[in-house]
């Protein structure tokens, strides 16, 4: 974000707004995360601001402070219209293209409200009045800690604002451990500590509320993980049958692809998961090192995200779309060595 944007910025948010923040669908720890902390800034201002998600987010979110504000388009469809029909202004979270809104992108894209976007994975659509993007950041979270920095008031970072910050900083860095995680990253951290967020409970409210069957979900992926040792790849499907099996409910299979990747010698690892009902096969790519995934999943898969990690979709069955990957892997010999 330079002064330019800086500016428009400080100029949009000088008077009194209606302001909607949205994140992408299928929300994640740093989606919800970020768009509650801005929230809390924003109303705090004296905004009047509401997060609308596309759709539904796991369970394990929620107890965020003012997740049970959040209005969610896919149940509350009318009310939503209406709210962004009222909306000057559009935060958009944690994404950078209207399609990651599912439903919603018709909508957005008729908007007249000005848009802000803050942002960190590639290729960002220029939708917006001011784009701040940064490919290089952990997460959403330390963006929306940034964009309150430059607004100078890091002072105004409360208990609430912080504990949104922690949950989208520690969940987008798989905990301060992927490459994306700096020494500012860790100082951002510090500060929010200090500024009341309970890292501790944080992480059990995040990462200790297992469910028996969640477990045994865990045991099926497990079971299913395959290697393919010349391309230092590894793979899990889950079918709907075993999710069906295990009470599956949304963010139940959230971290299950890291498994592969915890292999040694393996540099790619994909998690297939078949969702019926939407008739598509949601993929999750990771990798380590050099190989890009989001040029993989882009080219191959209808997706995108980050260099490291990013998601995907088929339309084919399971056994198709896991044949097609194995099909396309020797053309990536190279890069997998
Ligand atoms: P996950 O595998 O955890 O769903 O997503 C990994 C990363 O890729 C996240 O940053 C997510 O926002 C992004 N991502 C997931 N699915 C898609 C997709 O279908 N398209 C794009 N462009 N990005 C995605
Ligand atoms: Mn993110």
């Amino acid at each position: 974000m330079n002064t330019a944007d800086l500016d428009t910025v400080r100029k949009l948010l000088s008077t009194s707004k209606n302001i909607v923040i949205i994140p992408h669908k299928n929300p994640d720890g740093d989606a919800i995360g970020s768009t509650l902390a801005l929230h809390h800034y924003l109303s705090n201002k004296g905004h009047q601001s509401t997060v609308i998600t596309p759709n539904e987010y796991p369970q394990f979110l929620k107890w965020i402070p003012g997740e049970n504000t959040i209005k969610k388009y896919s149940t509350d469809t009318e009310k939503c219209i209406s709210l962004l029909d009222q909306a000057d202004l559009i935060f958009t979270l944690d994404f950078n293209h209207f399609s990651r809104t599912g439903d919603m992108e018709a909508l957005l894209e008729k908007s007249t409200a000005q848009f802000i976007m803050i942002d960190h994975h590639q290729q960002p659509d220029t939708y917006a009045a001011v784009t701040y993007s940064d490919t290089g950041m952990s997460s959403t979270c330390q963006m929306v800690y940034h964009f309150i920095e430059k607004l100078k008031d890091t002072d105004q970072i409360n208990q609430a604002i912080a504990t949104c910050l922690y949950v989208g900083i520690m969940t987008d860095t798989g905990s301060f451990r992927f490459r994306s995680t700096t020494s500012t990253t860790h100082q951002v951290i510090a500060d929010l500590i200090d500024r009341g967020a309970d890292n501790t409970m944080i992480h059990e409210k995040i990462y200790d509320t297992n469910t028996y069957s969640q477990l045994q979900l865990r045991g099926v992926a497990l079971k299913n993980l395959k290697i393919l040792s010349d391309y230092k790849t590894a793979y899990i499907t889950l079918s709907q049958q075993e999710l069906d099996d295990h009470n599956f409910k949304k963010g139940d299979t959230e971290g299950l692809v890291n498994i592969g990747l915890s292999l040694e010698g393996i540099k790619f690892a994909v998690i297939f998961i078949e969702n019926k009902g939407e008739g598509i096969i949601k993929i999750s790519f990771r990798s380590k090192g050099d190989f890009s995934v989001n040029n993989f999943s882009r080219s191959h898969f209808e997706g995108g995200g980050h260099h490291n990690a990013a998601g995907g979709k088929s339309e084919l069955s399971l056994q198709q779309t896991v044949d097609k990957f194995i099909s396309i892997l020797p053309s990536y010999q190279k890069e997998l060595q």
